[in-house]
């Protein structure tokens, strides 16, 4: 059974550069193995993830990731079963705030600035529909 969840959680203060590429790098190699899909957004010190695939291998992924000192307080924000995969092509990509990505961003923020934790389910889905559309990824 095909399954996302999306999740947020907040960067640990001494996160940098090399970590995330740590990160990226572990997520695509291990995402392949498993066949789970995916993106990873980070903004405003936030980490929003959509995975998606397999609904044990998903939950083996989150679960490894939630041990994660690079990251704290996750909070699921939308889980369910999915006709199909969005993300076909990526282990793992990495849509960040680069100023192509910015205005995304805010278009789906109640706030100034981004804030996945107080986005509602609908918006998130609308937020990632736009990304696979017209986001700059990075990876
Ligand atoms: P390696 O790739 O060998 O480890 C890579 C590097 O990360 C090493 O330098 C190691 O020191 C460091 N590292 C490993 N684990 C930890 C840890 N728990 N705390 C601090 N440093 C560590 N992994 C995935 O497989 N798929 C994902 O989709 C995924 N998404 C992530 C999203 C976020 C926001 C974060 C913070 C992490 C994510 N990870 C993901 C990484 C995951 O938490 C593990 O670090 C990774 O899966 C370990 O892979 P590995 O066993 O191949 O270790």
């Amino acid at each position: 059974m095909l399954i996302q969840l999306t999740y947020a959680s907040r960067t640990s203060p001494n996160i940098g550069p090399a970590d995330i590429k740590d990160i990226l790098q572990s997520s695509q190699r291990n995402n392949g193995i498993l066949g789970v899909t995916g993106a990873l957004c980070l903004a405003n010190g936030i980490f929003l993830q959509q995975l998606e695939g397999d609904r044990q291998a998903v939950n083996q992924v989150y679960h490894r990731l939630l041990r994660d000192s690079r990251h704290t307080d996750p909070a699921i924000l939308d889980f369910g079963e999915i006709s199909c995969r969005r993300f076909g092509a990526w282990n793992m990509g990495l849509i960040s705030a680069v100023p192509d990505n910015r205005q995304l961003f805010l278009k789906y923020s109640n706030t100034a600035h981004f804030d996945p934790y107080l986005m509602s389910v609908p918006t998130l889905r609308a937020f990632f529909d736009e990304v696979i559309q017209s986001v700059r990824w990075l990876s």
